[in-house]
């Protein structure tokens, strides 16, 4: 038999489903809970709560809406200040716009690609009023390093925000990623290591201040049996077909980690003698859950940059990225404060520069793997013997 190359699409992280997920929304169906609540709803924030560590947790329409209504319970308003990693996506940010509150953002460190504490405690030592609220990004499934970060923001009495969007499944210390800010956030996007098609939810040892996170997110309707309304809310809350998805998906969080540093590993054999590739590290103490594996690429020392590669593994069918744009360097934050890592150096530009996300799913295949590295290795290959 003749073996056909495939040479079907490699994508940078889609969704895996378990299988048991129809059991869920058959339940929904089964019992007509088709609304933004029901057993499904219930039981997966519970579950959730169980699996992070925190008492309680809020399921919502995304991930984005999580920052949001934390933002909202930490009373963030017009005018406000409110400090963000400036290393990461977007919607990390987009609510503090929400609020009318502005933006500083806050450079990454070089250990865990995350929020500097040295940034961090020089803007919170020059700020003439404090911020509300502390946005910490857990890029790319690694924790940042949140000893120091909450120990800082103790000192000043500002509260963290764990954006931990990427970093489902992670820890820091032995304790899960997402659980040590007074608010944690997880979204469950269709890229996220799981996914409910487009979810999130909102984590808290406070019990109370959740209870108000899923009033704000029905339209903030009083306890009255006419329709009353004595603030401003939004609809935010998650589905319960959906919450049936994600109640599959979370008993296979951990086999989905595994397969994303058994992914991770690969790369890293295949690659660790290049001189020029460095892998976003993992800190000591840490574990991180290889969302997506992430390198930087000399340019000099290999001869191709990270847009080339990205370029090259296109024509193969295969998807790569560049690391996020930094905030600061966005067209809509232009002229907002920034605060880099050290005087004048800033370690998040030059991850930008250099950095490159490969194909990480936990559903690709060894072949599909082996594929994106013959195609890497060759370019390494050409620049070496062409010198
Ligand atoms: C995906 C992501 C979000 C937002 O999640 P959505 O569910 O898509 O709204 C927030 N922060 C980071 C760092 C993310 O990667």
């Amino acid at each position: 038999m003749i073996k056909v190359a495939d040479s079907s699409k490699i994508y940078l992280s889609s969704p895996h489903m378990s299988g048991r997920e129809q059991l869920y929304i058959n339940e929904a169906f089964d019992q007509n809970w088709i609304a933004p609540l029901g057993p499904n709803v219930d039981n997966f924030e519970r579950e959730l709560a169980v699996y992070a560590g925190v008492a309680d947790a809020a399921a919502v329409s995304s991930g984005t809406a999580a920052i949001h209504l934390a933002l909202r319970l930490l009373d963030v308003q017009a005018g406000d200040t409110v400090f963000c990693s400036s290393l990461t996506f977007i919607a990390s940010a987009n609510p503090i716009l929400y609020q009318a509150a502005t933006p500083v953002f806050i450079d990454s460190e070089p250990d865990t690609w995350n929020m500097s504490p040295g940034a961090l405690g020089r803007a919170l030592q020059e700020a003439d009023v404090l911020p509300k609220a502390v946005i910490v990004v857990n890029l790319y499934g690694q924790s940042a390093k949140m000893d120091e970060i909450m120990a800082i923001c103790d000192r000043y009495g500002v509260p963290v925000v764990e954006d931990a969007a990427e970093s489902l499944g992670a820890e820091y210390k032995g304790k899960k990623s997402g659980s040590f800010g007074k608010f944690g956030i997880f979204s469950f996007n269709g890229n996220k290591i799981i996914t409910t098609s487009g979810g999130g939810m909102l984590v808290s040892n406070d019990v109370e201040a959740l209870r108000k996170a899923r009033f704000l997110a029905t339209q903030a309707r009083d306890p009255a049996p006419h329709y009353q309304h004595s603030e401003s809310g939004y609809n935010y809350r998650m589905s319960n077909i959906l919450a049936g998805v994600g109640r599959a998906q979370l008993e296979v969080l951990n086999d989905r980690v595994g397969a994303r540093r058994s992914v991770f590993d690969r790369y890293v054999e295949a690659f660790n003698e290049v001189d020029g590739f460095d892998f976003m590290p993992e800190m000591d103490g840490t574990k991180h859950n290889r969302w997506l594996t992430t390198l930087t690429i000399d340019r000099e020392k290999v001869g191709f940059t990270p847009m080339e590669l990205i370029d090259r593994l296109a024509e193969d069918n295969i998807e790569a990225r560049p690391v996020w744009k930094p905030l600061h360097l966005q067209p809509l934050f232009e002229g907002m404060k920034y605060y880099p890592h050290t005087g004048e150096y800033s370690v998040s530009d030059k991850l930008f520069e250099n950095g490159v996300c490969l194909p990480s799913g936990s559903n690709m295949t060894v072949e599909q793997q082996e594929r994106v590295i013959a195609v890497i290795q060759e370019m390494v290959e050409r620049v070496k013997v062409s010198e």
